[in-house]
């Protein structure tokens, strides 16, 4: 799969963005259709399509620029009292755009925006094995 999406053109500045802030890892800039206004996107300048093909370095740099931009969101005319964090990783997740991007989302009572998956309550026992499972994962990686 091609890695240059249109958030490559936006790093090199062959496609408008509404930039936020820069680093040498790390761009951040308006989404353009918010799910409420000041809806950012967190990107890293190197594409990546997914967290697996994603420096684990800059990652770390996504979510240290992603929360100074919440406290921003939160001073800001935005004005915001709430922020949510959201990342979709794989088709199945809803990734749309296969360069890794952070979704940092003001939330203001009443903004109607939300995650429509209901809590589902397992026994112990399924709880204990599947922990035990993605252990064992871990361990192998
Ligand atoms: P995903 O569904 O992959 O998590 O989210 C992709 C996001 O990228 C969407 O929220 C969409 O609005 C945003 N997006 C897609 N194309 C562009 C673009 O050209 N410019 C900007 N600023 N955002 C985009």
């Amino acid at each position: 799969m091609n890695p240059y999406t249109i958030f490559s053109d936006i790093v090199a500045g062959r496609a408008p963005s509404s930039k936020v802030y820069s680093d040498d890892d790390v761009l951040a800039f308006m989404d353009i259709r918010p799910f409420t206004p000041g809806h950012l996107l967190v990107i890293p300048k190197v594409p990546a399509k997914s967290l697996a093909e994603l420096d684990p370095v800059v990652g770390g740099k996504l979510f240290q620029v992603g929360q100074r931009l919440a406290a921003a969101l939160r001073e800001s005319e935005v004005g915001c009292d709430g922020v949510n964090f959201f990342l979709a990783d794989g088709v199945t997740a809803g990734q749309e755009v296969f360069h890794v991007h952070l979704h940092v989302i003001p939330r203001t009572p009443g903004d109607g925006f939300g995650l429509r998956g209901r809590p589902t309550t397992p026994q112990r026992a399924d709880l204990d094995y599947l922990a035990g499972s993605i252990r064992g994962a871990l361990d192998r990686l």
